[in-house]
């Protein structure tokens, strides 16, 4: 057995964590990239939205490559997400590619338990007591590298933004992560954590900035990776823009296992403030967007950026709303679009542009006092 996973943002940290831990072999699959999207793209209805693309592409990389056990997570409606794994796997079946699969449901109710059940019957004879006895433990190492990672990257946020050298706080993080994952156990997690720290704030700053303050909201897949997103936190902050995000791996699976009493206030609040213009939950993230731009306009935030993919049902709803809560709430939002054909030059003439006009604002404001 080896098992396989999708690959988005630093995803890949805490789930070969799990897998190392528990001594399960396994693959992560290779960096998304222009050979993932391609594949993804080749294989799937021109209409699908991006995120299914991508992660089609990583699974028929990993496959390629020698994997052959794919987990994967669930969903419910009304969002195509929950189809997913149904149309992925009619699609590698299509392409000859042996798999087996586990979808780790989206919550614990007893049609999911009963379809889990089905599918690890086969991956059972695979494992060993030892991958049983060890397999709580490695959950609690995941978990804890999950939230490390999370530490690390919101630290880099407010770093970047006031970097004395484009791109120092980048090669931190990327250093710290690097510690990360290679830290084995709980204890030496905590170690790592401690060092990423000071390596992060280490980075030459210029303390005298005052950053503008921008909000990334959007759907999961498009905010969280930056291999689709064509980093766009890393671009803002780079224009000295502090980037503020709420979706987090811990987000969503907190709110899937009804963890983490502030996170789900939080959400609540975004979900409460969207009642002005939704009247209903239209699924996915589409209504904690919308929320959230309202709350973040009444913080004093100076913009807010939404990040969609192509087709996407729920943000398309988002981002027709965002246009009259920009309006009547007089705070700048910018919506970017991501498909298949992104190109890099696009997204950071984009954000030029916005950094731009919202520097602008400020001083408009300062002058009139
Ligand atoms: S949220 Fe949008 S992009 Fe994500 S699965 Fe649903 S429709 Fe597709």
């Amino acid at each position: 057995m080896r098992v396989t996973f999708p690959r988005l943002g630093t995803m890949h940290i805490f789930c070969k964590a799990i897998a190392e831990t528990a001594g399960i072999p396994y693959l992560v699959p290779p960096k998304t990239s222009r050979n993932t999207l391609a594949l993804g793209v080749k294989n799937s209805n021109e209409c699908i939205c991006l995120p299914f693309k991508v992660i089609l592409g990583n699974f028929i990389e990993a496959l390629q490559m020698g994997a052959d056990t794919i987990v994967m997570v669930g969903s419910g409606p009304p969002c195509r997400l929950g189809l997913y794994d149904l149309v992925h796997k009619v699609i590698l079946e299509d392409l000859g590619l042996g798999y087996r699969w586990l979808t780790i449901p989206p919550g614990l109710t007893w049609d999911a338990l009963m379809r889990n059940h089905q599918e690890t019957k086969p991956l059972r004879k695979d494992l060993t007591l030892k991958n049983y006895l060890t397999f709580p433990y490695a959950l609690y190492v995941g978990w804890r590298k999950m939230l490390a990672t999370e530490r690390l990257e919101k630290l880099a946020l407010g770093v970047r933004a006031r970097e004395a050298t484009k791109g120092g706080t980048e090669r931190n993080l990327q250093r710290a992560l690097h510690m990360l994952d290679e830290a084995k156990g709980a204890k030496e997690v905590t170690e790592a954590v401690k060092e990423g720290e000071n390596i992060i704030q280490g980075t030459e700053q210029e303390t005298g900035r005052r950053p503008l303050k921008v909000a990334i909201v959007g759907e999961l897949y498009t905010v969280m990776d930056p291999e689709i997103n064509g980093r766009v936190e890393q671009r803002l902050g780079e224009l000295a823009v502090e980037v503020t995000r709420t979706s987090w791996f811990s987000t969503h699976i907190g709110r899937s296992l009804g963890l983490g009493r502030e996170n789900k206030r939080e959400r609540l609040r975004f979900y409460q403030s969207s009642l002005e213009y939704l009247g209903y939950d239209v699924g996915a993230e589409c209504n904690v967007s919308v929320g959230e731009t309202i709350i973040r306009a009444g913080e004093g935030f100076d913009g807010v950026v939404h990040l969609m993919p192509f087709a996407c049902m729920p943000e398309t709803t988002a981002a027709a709303i965002l246009k009259q809560v920009s309006r009547d709430y007089h705070i700048p939002v910018l919506t970017i679009i991501l498909d298949e054909q992104d190109v890099e030059s696009r997204i950071q003439t984009l954000l030029e542009a916005f950094v731009d006009m919202l520097q602008w604002r400020r001083q408009k404001k300062l002058k009139e006092g």
